[in-house]
């Protein structure tokens, strides 16, 4: 579809819910990548939610990303 040429190759490629992770929130992360996505949930995680960032949460995180 012509349409998707609008976002080129910055189009999100992966989501994470915040929902997902057990939190009241609306938030989707989204990214080009699973390292991306997990970059930018972390951040999410530590900065609105004052979560610590561990390896068990990016564990989790990781199993949580889907196909945008
Ligand atoms: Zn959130």
């Amino acid at each position: 579809m012509a349409l998707f040429g609008l976002f080129g190759k910055k189009k999100a490629q992966r989501a994470l819910r915040c929902r997902d992770m057990g939190m009241d929130c609306a938030a989707v992360i989204t990214g080009a990548t699973d390292e991306e996505v997990l970059q930018k949930a972390a951040a999410h995680a530590t900065t609105v939610h004052k979560m610590q960032a561990t390896p068990e949460m990016a564990a989790q995180m990781k199993r949580l990303i889907m196909a945008a």
